[in-house]
Formats: structure tokens, sequence, C-alpha cells
């Protein structure tokens, strides 16, 4: 069975695993970790999940700069 339709972008793609929350990798059909077997739902959500954190990822980086330099810069302006 093949849920992927590109295979190329499988390296780094994981989701936590249903039941014990490790990571499981894109196209795989069984925990590692537990053995849960993943239905299709699952597989379906762990899908939506991986491609959900590759887009935060590069929201994250872009994101989180900034705001801890304002954090920072708002925490010394009160501290004076
Ligand atoms: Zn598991």
């Amino acid at each position: 069975m093949d849920f992927d339709f590109d295979d190329n972008l499988e390296r780094k793609e994981t989701a936590p695993c249903p039941v014990c929350g490790k990571h499981i990798k894109r196209g795989e059909m069984e925990c590692l970790h537990c053995s849960y077997e993943l239905t299709v739902f699952d597989i379906r959500h762990l899908k939506k999940y991986m491609k959900y954190q590759k887009r935060k990822g590069g929201w994250l980086a872009i994101k989180i700069v900034p705001v801890l330099i304002f954090i920072l810069a708002f925490l010394f302006l009160l501290s004076n």
C-alpha cells in the first residue's frame, strides 16, 4: 500500500504515535515503539500533522527571533 504522493519528502517527516506518543515516520504502517497498527484515520491525521509541522517550522524560524527580541526589550524596559 502506498499513501505517499511524494516520496522524496519523506526523510524528516514524523508525527507522534496515537498510543505511545513516540515518533512515527511518514509511510510507516505501524509504530516501531509500541507496535500499534495505524488505521487509515490515524494515517490521515498523522499526514496532516506532518504537513502542519512543516509549515509551522518555517514560520517559527521567521517569527521566533523578533518575538524573543521584543520580549527581551520589554523586560528590559520594565526593569528600569
Ligand atoms: Zn507507539
